[in-house]
């Protein structure tokens, strides 16, 4: 197939699954030109803002064993953890203090009647102890749409449950057997039902995938409307089923450059919606989230779990910061977004604008 260049390819409104491989082998000054384009197109659709999510990573318990992810249930290597109420509360006192606008609950999955509930009632004593300012975000994987639904109607509006790959045959090579891609799909169709401002994700360069899977996982976000998205590197983890194919990974940087380019891409594909600099890009590079602001990206989950329990959430070597306490990363977070050319949006919520148009249109 005959294709045009870059430029004519940038000028389009929508772009098919060939014209999105070419823009991801981009170099030199096509790659500028996306680059440009996508900040262009951030600064028109969601403006200069950037959003804070303070990242309360609360438990890494998880029932569950994702061949990719350091606190898998059968790495016996990790030291269980799991915070008290007090310390959740406490730690989402401190993003209310902060004015960071929202918090992020997130934990590896558990699934059971007391789960649900504590999570309920901690969204609600969130919610009263912050005179209902902070906004809240769940990221607790697979549940049911009763759990969903409570935890909603609790006072929750946003959930991330990445796909990790739209390709059902990768998923599948990540995952154990009895981890299914159509319960995750059918997880992520409820969250919208139900009203959530739903977000997904990707891995990018993980093994086995192709540029035209990556190319899939941009056309399926766009297909399946969600309203945010966080797209990370993959980081191997040594004890981990993937780690025996670290041979056949992507160098580092090229992980962390195709990231970029996944990032400014479908700032140009899905203009209005919200996308976070993963957290995994900054260890890559301790500029690596800045970088993501720059070309796409507009919101920021700065890590809030207090500092004693951040090298036991470990779902990757060289996670960054895992020695500081929440008050440290609060300085070096202006000063960084400022040199990204973005304003933090203290003390908003920062929703997704193509939730609340999405909301706004009749069906
Ligand atoms: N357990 C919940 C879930 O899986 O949705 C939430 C927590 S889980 C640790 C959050 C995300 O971490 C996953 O969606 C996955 O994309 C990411 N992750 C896990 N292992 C990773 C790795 N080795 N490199 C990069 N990201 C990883
Ligand atoms: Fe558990 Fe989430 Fe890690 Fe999978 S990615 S093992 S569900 S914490």
């Amino acid at each position: 197939m005959q294709m045009g260049n870059i430029v004519e390819i940038l000028e389009k409104d929508r772009f098919s699954k060939d014209e999105i491989v070419k823009l991801l082998q981009v170099e030199g000054d096509d790659r500028s030109l996306l680059f440009s384009k996508a900040q262009e197109m951030k600064l028109l659709k969601v403006g200069r803002k950037v959003y804070f999510r303070g990242l309360i990573e609360f438990s890494n318990v998880c029932s569950k064993d994702c061949y990719y992810c350091g606190i898998r249930n059968s790495n016996t290597n990790v030291h269980r953890f799991c915070l008290s109420d007090e310390e959740i509360l406490n730690a989402a006192q401190f993003a209310h203090q902060q004015n960071y606008g929202s918090v992020v609950l997130q934990s590896g999955e558990t699934t059971s009647t007391a789960f649900t509930a504590r999570i309920e009632n901690l969204i609600h004593e969130i919610k009263k102890q912050s005179n209902n300012q902070l906004g809240i975000t769940l990221s607790l994987g697979e549940q049911t749409e009763e759990t969903y639904q409570r935890w909603f109607n609790a006072g929750a509006h946003r959930y991330l449950l990445r796909i990790e790959s739209s390709n059902e045959e990768l998923y599948r090579k990540i995952h154990p057997a009895d981890h299914s891609f159509q319960s995750r799909l059918n997880c992520l169709k409820t969250l919208q039902k139900i009203g959530f401002q739903t977000g997904t994700g990707v891995m990018v360069g993980l093994p086995f995938q192709t540029l035209e899977i990556l190319a899939d996982d941009l056309l399926f976000m766009q297909q399946i409307n969600v309203d945010m998205v966080g797209m990370g590197p993959y980081i191997e983890h040594t004890e981990t089923p993937l780690y025996q194919f670290r041979s056949e990974l992507w160098p580092i940087e090229k992980r962390f450059d195709m990231t970029l380019k996944m990032i400014a891409i479908l700032r140009l594909m899905m203009k209005d919606i919200n996308i976070a600099a993963a957290t995994a890009l900054q260890a890559i590079d301790p500029m690596g989230r800045e970088k993501a602001v720059k070309i796409g990206a507009n919101i920021i989950m700065p890590n809030i779990t207090p500092g004693t329990y951040r090298n036991d959430y470990a779902l990757y070597q060289n996670k960054p910061c895992v020695d500081e306490e929440p008050e440290q990363c609060a300085g070096c977070l202006d000063a960084r977004i400022a040199l990204a050319d973005g304003d933090i949006g203290y003390g908003e919520w920062g929703d997704s604008k193509h939730f609340l148009e999405r909301k706004n249109k009749p069906l």
